[in-house]
């Protein structure tokens, strides 16, 4: 350190007392002076060692802001940051890419650009609405190119740490969903067909099922002393199978217009829906001896009460059906509420299910019997299944083999 130019320091000062002194005092003076430079020395050493931390510091953060723009820009994502009036403010690499712009020409251009009127409008209560209430939200646009074209993306929004400037700003992460929407558009149209395909072939096939189950029958009843003990067999085979069809066919034409009608969605009073369907099967109850248990009363729920009592129908069916022939079968219907939805359970003690089929029994065909066993068509979970997706609903069984089975089925509440 250079202390000649500093006249009033306090080493200069002790050097000018030193030359001006008589012995004694140029004792104490000096002995002051080393003090001081000693003092000075371990300034400079915690000044040097401030420094090296500062140094490091400045190092660590020109490599976070590097990290960061690289990131920033190779996001595979649009990234853009708009005021809430929708000017661009800053923009990715990918974003330049999405809107086909040179990244130098996005500041300062309005989104509104690259929407037309009615996408603009939606746009813009959109960033309005994130402004105010600094929600996480997302909206889907149809973005215009430069070539003409058009490009489905989804916008999420966010509003931003506020800006030392001032005033709200708002980051839009944009990704391109339209191979996903036209996946989604075949995928739709495949399904209709199929739908369209499945209701024309149970509906169509069931008539001449129908006739075969009918004649079977007639041919028995009036034609049973000119048969031999073979032929009637036979003639009992096919009504048998006709009969079994038939079933098939009623199951397939339920599923599919499950899927084809329009539902209202409204309040369900679950425990008249219960109570009715317990009636309906007091015939099949009875003759199983079965003991049905009702947790009363079971919350209201939001779905459709037609399509609810077929689920339900369907799980009650399948849990008198399911037990060992020489046990009364045992079921237990319950309610839980969770948060703003209602979960209703349908408990049998009947011969369970391995952890491996909890998921396939929902797909359609699904059996894990032989028909001679447990007769059935493999149809019914999957209705109960889509029953249960129409209103916006999920469900879900929990089962060990020779424990018993509970099926979930958890629905918004009223
Ligand atoms: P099915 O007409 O065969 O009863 P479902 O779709 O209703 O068709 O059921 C599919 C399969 O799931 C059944 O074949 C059976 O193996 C199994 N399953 C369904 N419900 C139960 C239950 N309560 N207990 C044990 N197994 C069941």
């Amino acid at each position: 350190m250079n202390l000649t130019g500093l006249s009033h320091h306090p080493i200069a000062e002790s050097s000018r007392a030193l030359e001006n002194s008589d012995g004694l005092v140029r004792e104490e003076t000096s002995g002051r002076l080393r003090e001081i430079v000693q003092d000075l020395q371990q300034h400079q050493v915690e000044l040097e060692a401030q420094n090296r931390a500062l140094q490091e510091t400045q190092a660590e953060l020109e490599l976070s802001i590097r990290r960061y723009s690289d990131l920033y820009d190779h996001l595979p994502l649009g990234y853009v940051t708009v005021t809430p009036e929708g000017r661009i403010l800053q923009a990715n690499l990918a974003a330049a890419e999405c809107l086909q712009r040179e990244r130098s020409h996005l500041a300062g251009t309005h989104l509104w650009s690259f929407l037309d009127a009615y996408d603009a409008g939606r746009l813009a209560a959109h960033l309005e609405n994130c402004a105010r209430t600094g929600r996480h939200s997302t909206i889907e646009l149809a973005l215009r190119v430069k070539d003409g074209s058009s490009m489905m993306v989804q916008a999420s929004s966010r509003l931003a740490v506020p800006a030392p400037e001032g005033g709200n700003q708002i980051h839009l992460a944009i990704t391109d969903i339209s191979k996903l929407k036209e996946a989604h558009r075949l995928l739709e149209d495949i399904n209709r067909e199929q739908e369209a395909f499945n209701y024309s072939i149970s509906h169509d096939l069931r008539a001449p099922l129908v006739t075969i189950s009918n004649y079977a029958g007639i041919v028995m009843s009036d034609h049973v002393a000119t048969l031999s003990a073979e032929g009637l067999t036979m003639v009992q085979r096919i009504q048998g199978a006709a009969t079994r069809m038939e079933a098939t066919l009623k199951n397939l034409l339920q599923y599919s217009t499950l899927a084809r009608e329009e539902i209202v969605l409204g309040a369900v009073d679950v425990d008249r829906s219960v109570a009715d369907l317990l009636v309906e099967h007091r015939g099949i109850i009875q003759e199983r001896q079965a003991v049905i248990t009702v947790d009363r009363p079971l919350p209201d729920v939001r779905g459709s009460a037609v399509i609810l009592s077929q689920a339900l129908a369907n799980l009650l069916t399948n849990a008198l059906k399911y037990t060992e022939p020489d046990k009364s079968p045992r079921v237990h219907i319950s309610a839980e509420r969770r948060g703003t939805n209602v979960i209703l359970k349908v408990a049998d003690e009947g011969i369970g299910i391995d952890l491996k089929f909890h998921e396939r029994i929902f797909q359609i065909f699904e059996r894990l019997h032989g028909y001679s066993r447990y007769p059935g068509s493999g149809v019914g979970l999957a209705i109960v299944r889509r029953a249960v997706d129409r209103m916006n609903g999920r469900i879900w069984v929990e089962s060990q083999p020779g424990k018993g089975s509970c099926f979930h089925l958890e629905l918004p509440a009223a």
